[in-house]
């Protein structure tokens, strides 16, 4: 995501931090660089102007400040600017005074529309709402049978009263029937049953055509939605400025959608959009699963492009995947004095494997922009790894293991296809998890954080 223009930014900003003080051409030479990182990346060029006049002047007469030196001063500015383009303040979604609040998707066909409706779906469900799903993209071979199935998945009901266009071995058959009709019973079907949010999926086409945008704003016409959120994948470029243009003409919209932030595309015109139409980036979808979705924070992805690192995400993922409940009765059990052990150890490491993709999650930390390689060797197998060795420990030796001596080693090695070295490496990293969970649970603090205790 973002991985090429963030390397070269942030080379840019490492060349400027082993200066001092920074003369106008320092500043200049260093947003000629940023100019040409965002061109190539594919940033809309009046964005890249825009945004480059405005990092240049405000770097020009940056105040002195006593905790940034001038090179980090120009990095914070560097990524306000981002943020602001980006759409500024994390933008929520807004929910009508009066249910059912109404979320109409549009965009191209393939923009990934359909895949977003149940992530959306997931999403708010877990939030304690109730969605209804309205297939109204009746054009797009299967696209009917598709919202039901990623329905089914998220546990949200769809409506569904016209099969639309389908694909058989014979070819294409059935109609595009009337999609306005479907999103209006939709909607009548919703406030029957007391869903309070409705999201419509829309047909796209391949191209931006007037057949489809005005069937798009008919739609929006019949169900007068609350949001209208332009989904765009990330992955087609230059085109994606133009498209969001059109369909802000045409439909009109309140939010945008990045959509397949996970490939290693350039992107960079997926960053233009909200400045270019004046919507905000809300969510960005980052893979096939319904799991691959994220409230977009303009600030934390500014952080993660400059590589400053996404500590907030990375947070808010973790809590995700360590299951609440586990994670209670662990804190339960230290405090109540209790010892931290190896099914202990192996539950956290099992979840590092729930936590999304591990390569995902490095990706969020802090100066990680020069490990790439090292991630991308990185081989989740290693869970695996040390699920099997545990597994090849008695009872005893998990919930003591001072007691693995250098025979129960070569067995714990042969049982689990690993090596002594494997083990000796498994234990010392368990080590050191336990000193650190025992300090915890005393409330000292995690030790080696300068300025706490413990
Ligand atoms: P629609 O025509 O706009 O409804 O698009 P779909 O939801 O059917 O998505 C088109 C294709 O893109 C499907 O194969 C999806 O599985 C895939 N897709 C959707 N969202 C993402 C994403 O965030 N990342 C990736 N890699 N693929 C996606």
């Amino acid at each position: 995501m973002f991985a090429t223009l963030s390397d070269r930014l942030t080379s840019t900003f490492r060349n400027l931090r082993t200066r001092g003080r920074l003369s106008e051409a320092d500043i200049d030479a260093t947003i000629r660089e940023i100019r040409r990182a965002l061109l190539d990346a594919d940033v809309a060029v009046p964005v890249v102007r825009a945004f480059t006049g405005t990092v240049r002047e405000r770097a020009l007469s940056a105040e002195v400040s006593g905790a940034l030196n001038p090179a980090q001063q120009v990095v914070k500015i560097v990524q306000e600017e981002l943020v602001a383009i980006l759409g500024g303040e994390q933008r929520p979604l807004r929910f009508a005074k009066r249910p059912p609040t109404v979320i109409l998707l549009a965009g191209l066909q393939g923009a990934g529309k359909t895949t977003l409706a149940g992530k959306l779906g997931l999403h708010l469900r877990e939030r304690g709402h109730t969605p209804l799903l309205v297939a109204a993209d009746l054009q797009r071979p299967n696209a009917v049978t598709q919202l039901q199935v990623v329905g089914e998945r998220a546990g949200v009901p769809v409506f569904a009263p016209h099969p639309g266009v389908q694909e058989t071995a014979a070819g294409l058959v059935g109609t595009p029937g009337d999609p306005v009709g479907v999103a209006r019973e939709g909607l009548a079907w919703a406030q029957e049953r007391q869903h309070d949010v409705v999201i419509v999926d829309t047909a796209g086409r391949l191209g931006v055509d007037a057949e489809m945008m005005q069937q798009a704003a008919d739609i929006r016409d019949a169900v007068d939605p609350d949001e209208i959120l332009f989904v765009v994948d990330a992955m087609i470029g230059q085109d994606a400025v133009t498209t969001a243009q059109a369909f802000a003409e045409g439909v009109g919209f309140t939010g945008v959608v990045l959509a397949k932030l996970d490939g290693d595309t350039r992107g960079g015109a997926a960053l233009s959009i909200a400045s270019v139409t004046g919507s905000p980036v809300m969510f960005a979808s980052t893979g096939e699963k319904l799991t691959d979705f994220e409230v977009f924070h303009p600030d934390r992805m500014a952080s993660r492009i400059l590589d400053m690192g996404d500590v907030l995400s990375l947070i808010e993922q973790a809590e995700r995947a360590f299951d609440a409940e586990q994670a209670a009765k662990m804190a339960e059990k230290l405090v109540g004095g209790e010892d931290f052990t190896l099914d202990d150890f192996l539950v956290q490491v099992q979840g590092l494997r729930q936590m999304g993709s591990m390569k995902k999650m490095l990706g969020m930390l802090p100066g990680m922009a020069q490990m790439r390689d090292a991630i991308d060797s990185f081989d989740e197998r290693e869970v695996d790894r040390i699920e099997a060795m545990v597994r090849s420990m008695t009872p005893a030796e998990r919930a003591n293991p001072k007691i693995i001596n250098g025979s129960r080693r070569s067995r714990i090695a042969r049982g689990s296809g690993t090596t002594v070295t494997d083990i000796n490496q498994l234990l010392e990293r368990f080590g050191q998890a336990q000193t650190m969970m025992r300090q915890v649970a005393r409330g000292g603090g995690v030790p080696g954080m300068p300025g706490m205790p413990g």
